[in-house]
């Protein structure tokens, strides 16, 4: 009786959106089979890319062989160039779990993002941080530059930079590894294939700033050293995780694993004392043949107008780079516009008024018309509205995206959408989660009180419930149930990468409890 019921015109628009919502939401389920049926997937491709290069999961060895302990000292460098901004800072560990830093941070220019040379970015990067060196080491910058026009300059006055480059890179050393493919909004196709190292190391030169890369480090490493510096007690991190613009984990593996690495022509030296690497998973990547994860017409249609369709597939479902565009494309599905039925009014412009007020109206030039147009922070604001006539919804909905009049009844159909979208990304991330945990054996060793885990990134730091909806799907993972769960802590590594470089640009200088000055 429901067509029936929405043939007739304009009816009782609001249940009309309700139901339409309903369907959509349920477009967006990912339930308990599907969410088990991909962890053991999750887990065969773990370690399957611990044993082939090529693989879905790219399980990239680091080069990382030991996690820090909290007693590390030193003034170090470190840059971050994630999928929005670069930043600059400088670290001093001061040797008992705590650290001073100092930082700026710019975002990238969107034009760079597509350069035609790899030379415009990194010059750009190189700049930055020599302005960096300027605004906050200026007497270390002029003595080194005095000292070097005199011949007198030293090794020690030239600091140990850590480079956080959050892109698959074929490492093959702890300071040199060549680009596999830009992700998120970057695309500079001259830079596939090259040391990404070396191309920022000849910007530097060319300012000559007293700056040398020790470490390349992905984003994901950071965070897991930062966590494993400060956290809470003698526990080590088991998996330093990412939850932002892009998404991905590094975890720490026995050595005797990975034994793709004992086979690799190119693969540099690294201390096999401690009988660990960090494996730099690229879960992004996980299951682009789409063997198990949801695949619902958004989607679909995402991907096909991405820059690069087919490739990471995963973590298209999951980031702050793809929810907001995926929530777009449901939404206009659920307004369903071009039905004489739709419960929107479409205006010419914003600010037309007319017979048609008692109606939600939509402006021709809201931005959720355009790819991108809806920014992923709405799914944040629409899980964080907590008020009885959804006051900021509504409120973001006018001013943000010139959609005006909503009543309380269409508000819902909107929130319940972003909810499904953002719950989904968390059902998704515990796959992972799941995988990388079982994977380790140390649920099943019961010296092993709690599983550390590090995260960063907007959404898990931004969107209410994200840990939550994470913990409601560990639960559901057989050999991990309530009893598990309970086990895994999971704490936010703020600006781990930043400190995780510095850490591991430590190490590789192989100069702990020396660092420049
Ligand atoms: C990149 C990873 C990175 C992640 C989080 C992904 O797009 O492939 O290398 O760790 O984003 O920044
Ligand atoms: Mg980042």
């Amino acid at each position: 009786h429901l067509e029936t019921f929405l043939s007739k015109p304009h009816a009782e628009p609001n249940m009309v959106l309700a139901e339409n919502a309903k369907r959509v939401v349920a477009e967006f389920d990912f339930h308990t089979e599907a969410l088990q049926k991909a962890v053991d997937e999750f887990r065969r491709e773990m370690d399957e890319g611990l044993h082939k290069d090529g693989t879905e999961l790219s399980q990239i060895p680091t080069y990382v062989t030991g996690v820090p302990n909290g007693t590390e000292k030193g003034l170090y460098m470190a840059v971050d160039l994630g999928g929005t901004n670069f930043r600059v800072c400088s670290v001093q560990l001061h040797g008992n779990s705590t650290f001073s830093i100092t930082r700026s941070k710019t975002a990238v220019p969107l034009e760079l993002m597509e350069a035609k040379t790899s030379e415009e970015l990194f010059a750009f990067l190189a700049k930055q941080i020599e302005a960096f060196l300027k605004e906050h080491h200026d007497e270390h910058y002029t003595t080194y530059k005095h000292r070097k026009s005199i011949g007198s300059a030293t090794d020690e006055e030239i600091f140990s930079l850590g480079f956080t480059f959050s892109f698959p890179v074929h490492q093959i050393g702890i300071n040199k590894g060549l680009l596999m493919r830009w992700t998120k909004g970057f695309d500079i196709q001259d830079t596939v294939g090259k040391d990404v190292c070396a191309l920022l190391q000849a910007e530097l030169d060319k300012l000559h700033l007293p700056v040398r890369v020790a470490a390349l480090v992905n984003d994901t490493v950071g965070t897991l050293m930062a966590r494993s510096y400060t956290s809470p007690g003698k526990t080590r991190t088991l998996l330093g995780a990412i939850f932002g613009t892009g998404t991905n984990g590094a975890y720490v593996e026995k050595l005797d694993r990975i034994t793709k690495l004992a086979n690799k022509k190119d693969a540099g030296d690294y201390d096999k004392s401690t009988g660990e690497m960090v494996v730099n998973t690229e879960w992004g990547s996980f299951d682009n043949s789409l063997r198990t994860l949801p695949n619902n017409p958004y989607d679909v249609e995402l991907d096909r107008n991405s820059n690069n369709p087919g490739i990471q597939m995963f973590e298209k479902r999951i980031s702050g780079m793809f929810l907001g565009e995926l929530y777009r494309l449901a939404l206009l599905n659920l307004l369903n516009l071009h039905d004489p039925r739709n419960p929107f009014y479409v205006s010419e412009s914003r600010e037309e008024y007319g017979s048609v007020s008692t109606k939600s109206r939509v402006s021709k030039d809201s931005p959720i018309f355009k790819q991108w147009g809806l920014d992923t922070s709405f799914l944040s604001i629409c899980a964080g509205d907590n008020s009885t006539n959804l006051r900021v919804i509504r409120q973001t909905l006018d001013t943000e995206y010139s959609i005006q009049d909503v009543s309380i009844d269409d508000a819902k159909a909107f929130r319940d959408i972003a909810a499904a979208v953002g719950r989904r990304a968390a059902r998704l991330s515990a796959v992972a989660i799941a995988g990388i945990v079982l994977n380790s054996g140390m649920l099943e060793d019961e010296s092993e009180e709690v599983i550390d885990i590090g995260v960063d990134g907007s959404l898990v730091e931004f969107y209410p419930g994200f840990e939550a909806y994470i913990r409601e799907a560990l639960r559901e993972v057989p050999g991990i149930g309530e009893k598990g769960e309970k086990r895994i802590r999971i704490g936010i590594a703020k600006d781990g990468s930043g400190v995780g470089a510095a850490l591991i640009a430590l190490v590789a200088a192989g100069m702990a409890g020396a660092g420049a000055e």
